[in-house]
């Protein structure tokens, strides 16, 4: 059975993209077929992955995503590139901005992603999406074809007011559009355990949401190595493997397997 994990924070820069690479290939490591969907018009994940020039190419989400609409013909490996790692990538670009206006009235335009993921699930264990930073109609349509959110927070900044209204979203889209709709959890990223602000931010996240929602166990560390692989076309396990950065990332993805019991 395929799980659609959706990567969500309408904050930038909180490591959604490293962990969409980082987790899609870890994932894949552990034997299983992974599908990543860049959904942010900046291409940052289709970038991180190698693919330079993602405004130069043709077969990207938005057209996919424009054929759905269309009800055109869509052969299931339309647009995907294969990465040297082992995971499968639909690239995303600047495209996807327009997009995201131009289907505003269309008919069911909150499920135009879901039409799209829920076809290609047969093929993947895993289908993970890197979403924008906004709640605009690209994230919701990320969350309506989700089986899960994954919430990385950047242990920084107070985060707290902006993760509530994320919230607010999740729990809209999983009412009117996506009843199955879970949290997968709050992933704590760019951890500076150096200092203890980051300290402070960590255990306020706790306080505020474990109740409710599960904060991971495995904390990502903040780590320079982590930030030069967006530039290098690979995950952290290839281009640092002993580092500290692709152990906490192994180790969160034992967390998401083990509660999976897999
Ligand atoms: P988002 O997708 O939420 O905007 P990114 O994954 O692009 O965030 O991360 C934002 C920036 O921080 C990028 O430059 C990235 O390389 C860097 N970064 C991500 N994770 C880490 C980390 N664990 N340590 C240090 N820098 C990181
Ligand atoms: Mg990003």
């Amino acid at each position: 059975m395929c799980k659609v994990i959706s990567v969500s924070n309408q904050k930038g820069g909180v490591g959604k993209t490293v962990t969409c690479v980082n987790l899609g290939i870890g994932m894949a490591r552990e034997g299983k077929k992974v599908l990543l969907i860049d959904a942010d018009p900046q291409g940052s994940l289709t970038i991180s992955l190698g693919f330079d020039e993602p405004d130069k190419m043709e077969n990207t989400l938005a057209t996919i995503l424009m054929k759905v609409i269309n009800d055109e013909e869509l052969a299931p490996e339309s647009g995907i590139l294969q990465h040297n790692e082992g995971v499968d990538i639909l690239p995303g670009n600047i495209e996807l901005s327009g997009l995201e206006i131009s289907i505003n009235g269309v008919i069911s335009r909150e499920t135009i992603l879901k039409q799209y993921v829920d076809r290609m699930r047969e093929f993947y264990d895993y289908i993970i999406i890197d979403c924008m930073p906004s709640l605009g109609l690209l994230t919701i349509n990320a969350l309506a074809c989700a089986d899960s959110v994954l919430i990385p927070v950047q242990a920084a900044y107070l985060p707290v007011k902006g993760l509530q209204q994320l919230i607010k979203t999740i729990g809209r889209v999983k009412r009117q559009l996506n009843p199955d709709l879970v949290m997968e959890g709050i992933l704590l990223t760019m951890v500076d355990n150096r200092t203890n602000y980051a300290k402070d931010i960590a255990s306020q996240v706790y306080e505020a949401y474990s109740e409710t929602i599960r904060v991971f166990e495995s904390e990502i560390p903040l780590s320079v190595r982590a930030a030069e692989t967006s530039a290098e076309g690979s995950s952290l396990y290839q281009y640092d493997p002993k580092g500290k950065a692709a152990n906490a990332y192994t180790e969160f993805i034992k967390e998401v397997l083990m509660k999976e019991g897999k």
